[in-house]
């Protein structure tokens, strides 16, 4: 337990609800404390006409867990892949979601929930774990903070002086497509060489496939075809496939971070396995990202001169072998007075920061309540 969760239990009680490519979440808390949470899998092509139904029986599942009615809740705070407009509520065919194409969720479930009149928010899922870790996690207690999780994609959210930023759109914070490569690579965002691009799981897994295919690849296939020999300091969360959510959980698991893109066994995974174990090509790669990583976080230094960076997801998971090469960027070309006000540290909620971030939302804009 957190310091800040002494005087969370006076907090209200809040549902948060999570909807990821994977797994469909539902939980009933009191601040970062969870009193339940459930969960049914997504599936494969979900529609909204079908899906939704059940977004309400895992909430009604996760209500029941908890012993209270929605009497209880004080308001809904709802987790989805973007993009979407957090004012009204409506979906924009996520890539995550794509048949979910204008859908008014907050309307939907306003009217679901209308006989209990509650304030209800639908925020995208970098954004919420943003809150998470800003109202709960490692961003409490601090004004001006940039959340970077870094997973099969790159995602983030900005707090600036205790606000999140939100833009004339609602889609500031997309710190994944900054370019750091003017002349880069093409990303799907349509611009080019994006950090995404450069420092992502699915681009450590595509840097790997093209050094394959351009015949330079047969040690690290060898060692992937041996890796469960190795010993690794790598987290292995395939043992938790409860815990697998790739599209609403900024911790992920290295396992997700496939890409699948060429040889299916070549992922981040494994090039990160592979560089542990001291293969040349795995590690150049690894080191690459994690210097992409690096010149991405001085762009976010420079421009809000942050005083924390978090960092999420499964790739920071990597440790030193990212982490190393990035601070050196850092410490190389950051201008001085904002380097030394930015603080970087790991994301602290883990596998719940989409829920809590979710149930956050509610104490965000209900009440401006600050756990410091
Ligand atoms: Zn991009």
């Amino acid at each position: 337990m957190n310091e800040s969760a002494a005087g969370q239990e006076s907090l209200p009680l809040v549902m948060g609800v999570d909807i990821g490519g994977t797994q469909l979440r539902a939980a009933v808390l009191q601040g970062a404390h969870l009193l339940s949470r459930a969960s049914v899998l997504t599936g494969a092509n979900p529609l909204p006409d079908s899906t939704i139904p059940r977004i309400f029986a895992v909430m009604q599942q996760a209500l029941d867990e908890a012993q209270v009615t929605m009497n209880a809740i004080k308001g809904i705070g709802v987790a989805t892949p973007g993009p979407l407009d957090n004012r009204t509520g409506i979906i924009y065919s996520p890539p995550n979601l794509p048949a979910w194409q204008q859908v008014p969720l907050r309307d939907i479930f306003q009217q679901h929930y209308q006989a209990y009149q509650l304030p209800i928010y639908i925020e995208n899922d970098a954004n919420t774990a943003a809150l998470g870790e800003y109202l709960f996690g490692a961003g409490r207690g601090c004004k001006d903070m940039v959340y970077l999780t870094v997973s099969t994609g790159i995602g983030g959210g900005v707090i600036l002086d205790g606000k999140l930023l939100e833009g004339a759109s609602g889609t500031a914070g997309e710190l994944g497509h900054m370019s750091i490569d003017w002349k880069g690579g093409r990303c799907p965002c349509g611009s080019r060489g994006c950090l995404e691009y450069y420092a992502s799981g699915t681009a450590i897994a595509r840097i790997a496939n093209e050094a394959m295919v351009a015949g330079q690849g047969a040690e690290l296939l060898a060692f992937v075809d041996t890796m469960q020999e190795h010993p690794t300091t790598i987290p292995d969360r395939a043992a938790l496939p409860a815990e697998q959510d790739i599209h609403t959980q900024p911790l992920i698991e290295l396992d997700d971070l496939t890409g699948m893109v060429g040889h299916p066994r070549v992922n981040a995974r494994t090039v990160a396995r592979a560089a542990e174990a001291g293969i040349p090509l795995a590690r150049e790669i690894i080191t690459q990202a994690g210097e992409a990583l690096g010149a991405g976080l001085v762009n976010i230094i420079h421009i809000f001169n942050p005083e924390r960076i978090i960092l999420g997801g499964g790739v920071t998971m990597m440790g030193d072998m990212l982490m190393e090469p990035a601070l050196r960027i850092i410490s190389e070309r950051a201008m001085k007075a904002p380097y030394k006000a930015a603080s970087i540290r790991i994301a602290e909620l883990g596998a719940n920061a989409g829920l809590v971030g979710a149930g956050g939302l509610v104490y965000y804009y209900q009440s401006g309540y600050k756990p410091w």
